[in-house]
């Protein structure tokens, strides 16, 4: 099914512990880690720990989840000290940057995000 580990998904490995990654926060469906490629001075990916490819798919197959994944990104932001404010940014297919197709929820701050993102 669609919640079942996929073989060779990068995030269903670090779930699974089999890749290591900087966790910061882990919920009863929700998994957050430092990116590896950091792109502010804070920069986390927030993933569900079942395989969806991508936002909306998660959005129709499992949407508490998808709450889980913001309210996970506002835990992890308050722990940050991001009180002035974070970016969350869903990549959706190759055109919008998606490289990795287990939905991830950027979640960025720390320092001053412009506008439009380019
Ligand atoms: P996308 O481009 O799909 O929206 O985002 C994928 C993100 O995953 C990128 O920001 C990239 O830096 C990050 N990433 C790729 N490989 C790894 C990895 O092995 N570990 C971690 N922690 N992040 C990774
Ligand atoms: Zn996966």
């Amino acid at each position: 099914s669609a919640s079942s580990p996929v073989e060779d998904c990068l995030f269903c490995r670090i779930v699974a512990g089999e890749v290591p990654a900087e966790v910061v926060h882990r919920g009863d469906t929700t998994l957050a880690f430092r990116d590896v490629n950091p792109q502010a001075p804070t920069h986390v990916l927030v993933v569900p720990q079942a395989h969806h490819a991508d936002a909306a798919a998660l959005a129709q197959d499992d949407p508490a989840t998808l709450a889980r994944l913001v309210d996970a990104a506002r835990e992890v932001a308050a722990a940050e000290g991001l009180d002035d404010g974070y970016r969350l940014v869903f990549n959706t297919g190759a055109q919008a940057g998606q490289t990795v197709f287990h939905v991830h929820l950027h979640l960025l701050g720390g320092r001053d995000l412009g506008w439009p993102p380019g």
